[in-house]
């Protein structure tokens, strides 16, 4: 049987296997750097068997393609699970406080969704409708302008109204607003009116948020942005435009040519929801929060999905690592099919074209397992990750312990800037009739040989925009609770547990993720003396500054690391001791658990902590700069790139989506499955007239 030879093994990867598997005969073998599978969401159990992810990860719950087919892995495998079951694995989060602060104080900002399980779709329902041909009725532009209109200006009347002390007259005239707004008027009279009412109460709601009423300001932004939001949606919708006929502009540029005088006030384009849009896709030129950066089609791709597309929950978080929840069912299906081979530790280096199609390509054996096959969750238990190889089944397994630069020692086989520059190569013909599909991101393939011929500009094009932002991710391990830090502050209710964006730079995104802990080695009996538990576990996430151009992919670079390392750890360090407190009081070194078996060491309780700086090629998060969008080749490249044998798969690639995140990811790997089974059936979300 005719073989797709997939290059990668992240989630693209993954889903373009699965698909295969369950739509066609071929066979797969999925080649990848490193010990593990999942990319940048790959998690691991290092020391003392405590969870280490890759970054703070968090599906939404308008990721319809990806619960599609984990959904169904998980039916697949249930018996070979841990955690049984999808629900039991992703558990609901309605609630996101975001921090803002005004005139040096910062107050909490709570937002709660509906919870959608009523509804009548689960997450993943309307993605296996499309691919039964069956789509629901298409979204539309102007009915989501309606709706964003309506809830901003029903937040915003109602702050005004019932929380602010003599906006009382202002709430009124929002009220009329509203419903002189609401009355029937063509969109274009609406926008009129609406700017109009908003023109005259937008001073009043200026001079009481500038003497820090909080509310005022919650209720100034909600009305700005749902007034310019509104405005530039129905705009589009009016001229029969795309949301990518706006990717050239920056998302803030876009809403400012449709505010009252043409720009947003300072207020609202220094919120915290505004903030918000940025922050989840670490849209930052070179990792600098001072320079923001969103191509506006993608931004309100997302905002929209976000808010209306979501069946079940807003978002959902993983009750034991990202690994074991969103990859391991993926794996286990996939090597159940029988029809899946997995060849871990090759890197691949050259991609031969000839004649129109791929030939050949080259890969780096970074180790060789002992036996016919390397095992990668014959660890305890059997479906989590060791944040390691697994030495014991690797001839070169003493020495690859040695290394120094992953977090529990060792060399990153997952990066090629490691040190470590493997034990050979290999040579893989692909006969005709084979695929390949290349779900390796573009950091990366700046440093793979690939020759196009006549399209290599196409090809350098898309490396050079299409690019990377590199990341901090930390985990702090607590003696207490996130109560107990003194987060929320008293008097302010927020259901448990609630995601923060916390905002204070570089760590922007916090979770409360205590909910892990007995999902991690801390109970093992093995712990001798270990009566002592965490009882708090944060995640941090945020980006990393690139003081200078990031050195090329592909080649050793162990002084970069090892600085970027030491410099992730001092941020984090700085960020407890001196950012922190403004919003969570009583964090401090005290705070910080230390494990009993290292308990009276002179390792400084910080450096006891999870800190990774993801500077490495393949370990940068995919960024959606305005102006780069266009250079984005589709997972069927065939006609573009000019090979007959060749497709894409990865958040990186033109999947309708166009932003880093897991749903993009499975989305074209989706898309690359059906271009080799040569079927037609629409993918939710690859085109935006059909979510
Ligand atoms: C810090 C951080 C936080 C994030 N948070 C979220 C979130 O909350 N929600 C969300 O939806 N998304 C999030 N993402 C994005 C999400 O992780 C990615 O969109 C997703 O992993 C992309 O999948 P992929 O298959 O395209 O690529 P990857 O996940 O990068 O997988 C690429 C694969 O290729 C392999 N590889 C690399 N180089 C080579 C080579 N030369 N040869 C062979 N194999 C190679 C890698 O080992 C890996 O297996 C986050 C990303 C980061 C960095």
């Amino acid at each position: 049987m005719a073989r797709v030879h997939i290059l990668g093994g992240g989630p693209s990867a993954l889903a373009a296997a699965y698909d295969l598997v369950k739509g066609s005969d071929f066979d797969v073998t999925i080649h990848t750097a490193g010990w593990r599978l999942g990319g940048k969401c790959a998690s691991g159990m290092g020391f003392l068997e405590r969870n280490e992810e890759h970054g703070l990860h968090l599906p939404l719950g308008f990721y319809e393609n990806f619960f599609n087919q984990i959904r169904s892995a998980y039916d697949d495998v249930s018996a070979d699970l841990r955690i049984k079951s999808w629900d039991k694995a992703f558990t609901k989060r309605n609630t996101v406080v975001v921090e803002q602060k005004v005139q040096d104080q910062w107050f909490e900002w709570p937002f709660t969704f509906p919870d959608r399980s009523g509804a009548d779709h689960l997450p993943g329902d309307l993605a296996g409708e499309y691919i039964a041909g069956n789509p629901s009725a298409p979204s539309n532009l102007e009915r989501m302008a309606n709706r964003i209109l309506e809830r901003a200006l029903q937040y915003g009347t109602s702050l005004a109204v019932s929380e602010v002390e003599g906006l009382a007259d202002i709430g009124k005239s929002l009220v009329a607003a509203v419903r002189t707004a609401a009355g029937g008027l063509s969109p274009d009279d609406k926008m009129t009116h609406l700017k109009t009412a908003h023109q005259g109460i937008r001073e009043g709601l200026e001079i009481v948020s500038a003497a820090g009423a909080f509310a005022a300001l919650k209720a100034h932004v909600y009305f700005e942005l749902g007034v310019a939001g509104a405005d530039a949606l129905l705009n589009l919708h009016r001229n029969n435009r795309p949301l990518s006929s706006i990717d050239n502009l920056d998302f803030i540029e876009w809403l400012d040519q449709h505010a009252v005088g043409g720009r947003l006030s300072d207020e609202t384009r220094n919120s915290a929801p505004i903030k918000m849009a940025y922050e989840l896709v670490f849209a930052y030129q070179n990792g600098d929060t001072a320079r923001p950066r969103l191509a506006a089609g993608v931004g309100a791709r997302g905002i929209l999905r976000l808010l209306f597309g979501y069946d079940g929950a807003f978002a959902y978080d993983v009750t034991a690592g990202m690994g074991e929840c969103a990859i391991t069912p993926y794996f286990l299906a996939l090597q159940k099919s029988g029809r899946v081979t997995f060849r871990f530790f090759s890197r691949l280096t050259e991609l031969e074209v000839s004649n129109g199609r791929v030939a050949s390509f080259k890969l780096r054996r970074q180790a060789t397992p002992k036996g016919p096959q390397y095992s990668p969750l014959d660890g305890q238990p059997k479906t989590q990750w060791p944040a390691t190889p697994l030495y014991d089944q690797l001839e070169e397994g003493n020495v690859l312990a040695a290394g120094q630069e992953l977090a529990n020692g060792g060399f990153d086989l997952e990066s090629s800037y490691s040190a470590w520059e493997g034990v050979g190569d290999d040579v893989v013909q692909v006969p005709e009739g084979d695929f390949v599909v290349l779900a390796i991101p573009s950091p990366e393939l700046t440093g793979v040989q690939v020759g196009f011929g006549p399209n290599q500009a196409l090809w350098e094009q898309m490396l050079k925009k299409v690019t990377g932002v590199a990341t901090l991710s930390a985990q702090l391990w607590l003696n207490c609770s996130l109560k107990d830090l003194g987060w929320p502050p008293t008097g302010i209710d927020v259901p448990d547990p609630a995601l923060i964006g916390a905002f204070i730079d570089p760590l922007g995104n916090i979770a409360d993720m205590s909910r892990l802990i007995p999902q991690e080695g801390w109970q093992d009996p093995a712990r001798k003396g270990a009566k002592n538990l965490p009882l708090g576990l944060l995640f941090l996430c945020g980006v990393f500054q690139d003081d200078a151009p990031p050195p090329p992919a592909g080649r050793p670079q162990p002084d970069y690391v090892a600085d970027a390392q030491a410099k992730a750890r001092q941020i984090l360090a700085d960020w407890v001791a001196n950012a922190a407190p403004a919003i969570m009081p009583n964090i401090g070194g005290d705070v910080l658990f230390v494990p009993s078996e290292v308990a009276g060491g002179n390792v400084p309780a910080i450096n006891l902590q999870y800190a990774g700086a993801n500077v490495g090629p393949a370990h940068r998060y995919i960024t959606s700069f305005p102006g780069t969008i266009t250079a984005r080749i589709p997972p069927d490249c065939r006609q573009r790139v000019g090979v007959s044998n060749l497709l894409q798969a990865g958040d990186w690639t033109d999947n309708g989506f166009n932003a880093g995140c897991l749903e993009a990811a499975v989305t074209s790997g989706r898309m690359a499955a059906r271009a080799v089974i040569g079927g037609e059936y629409p993918i939710y979300g690859e085109n935006d007239a059909r979510w």
